[in-house]
């Protein structure tokens, strides 16, 4: 399979993607702002084409990846001339009702449009370990399947444009969330002066026998039945202000923890201390809009 494609955008992502259409030994036609990110790729065999234009030309596929969906909207309709009859598909990071609107935008123009999502980082593109999520055009997306296949596994959510950039959007919250509380628990060691070194060895077995709980979460939050719980909201609630409490008591900040705290109280007052903490999606997901 040796399907053209184009990439618009040479950042660190999109240099990734194009590298990695190259290894599958496709035709690779690239363009980026600024002159001079597209040498390596030269070198390996990519075009470098001078306008968006001229590169979109290239290739029944366009795949995207730049800074934001201003860029992106930007750069398309710079070469909205040349697009017709091809399928773009978007891999900027983004929102679902952006995506809806980028989908609406190229239908208007007789463009197919698949947005997606990259779970990986750049040097995974390529690799078992990526995961790109597709939603949109199912034509656009069934016809170049094969081809997107170069950059790692390709899960296809569905015809609704906004569908990749929901679950994306997802994904990293529960990053950040994890994130947030790598940083607050070495910041919490660190008062004590413990290497982070030291300390960070324990939290990925931690987190990671923790994680096992989300199966049973997640049925828990589609039926709606909270009421199994081994660690009940109430307990939990409790415990929490110890948390908060030595935070205070060791200098550390609790601005990432707080949230978490007015949430669990949120849930004893709602009657649920009982249940199992899953609870509190059903509390976010009925919270008042700017809440
Ligand atoms: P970079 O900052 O490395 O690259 C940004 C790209 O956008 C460059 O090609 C830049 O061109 C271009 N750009 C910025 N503004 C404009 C503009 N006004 N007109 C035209 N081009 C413009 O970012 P990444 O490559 O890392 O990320 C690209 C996308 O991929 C983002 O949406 C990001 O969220 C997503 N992503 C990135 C991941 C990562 O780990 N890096 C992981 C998953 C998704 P120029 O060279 O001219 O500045």
């Amino acid at each position: 399979d040796n399907a053209p494609v184009t990439v618009l955008g040479l950042g660190a992502m999109g240099t990734a993607l194009a590298g990695a259409f190259l290894d599958a030994g496709h035709p690779v036609t690239v363009w980026n702002r600024t002159a001079g990110r597209a040498a390596d790729l030269v070198a390996r065999g990519a075009t470098e084409a001078a306008t968006a234009a001229e590169a979109v030309s290239a290739s029944p596929l366009v795949v995207v990846c730049l800074l934001n969906d201003d860029t992106v909207r930007e750069v398309l309709d710079g070469a909205v001339g040349s697009l017709a009859g091809r399928t773009v598909v978007n891999l900027t990071n983004g929102t679902p009702r952006q995506a809806r609107e980028a989908a609406d935008r190229a239908a208007g123009h007789g463009v197919g449009y698949v947005d997606g999502g990259i779970m990986a980082v750049p040097p995974m593109i390529g690799t078992p370990g990526s995961l790109v999520l597709y939603s949109g055009s199912p034509e656009g997306f069934h016809a170049h399947e094969r081809t997107l296949g170069a950059l790692g596994r390709a899960m296809y959510l569905g015809e609704d444009a906004g569908l990749a950039a929901l679950y994306d959007i997802a994904l990293l919250s529960a990053m950040y969330g994890m994130f947030g509380g790598f940083f607050h628990a070495l910041a919490l060691t660190g008062s004590e002066k413990v290497p982070a070194t030291e300390f960070a060895p324990l939290v990925a077995p931690w987190l990671t026998a923790m994680m096992a709980a989300f199966p049973g979460m997640a049925e828990a939050v589609d039926s709606g039945d909270h009421s199994a719980a081994a660690s009940n909201l109430a307990m939990q609630a409790t415990a929490y202000v110890n948390l908060l409490d030595a935070s205070t008591d060791q200098g550390v900040s609790t601005e990432l923890v707080e949230p978490m705290r007015a949430l669990l109280d949120q849930g004893v007052a709602a009657g649920l201390g009982a249940g199992d903490v899953s609870s509190l999606v059903d509390l976010l997901r009925t919270a008042p809009a700017g809440t």
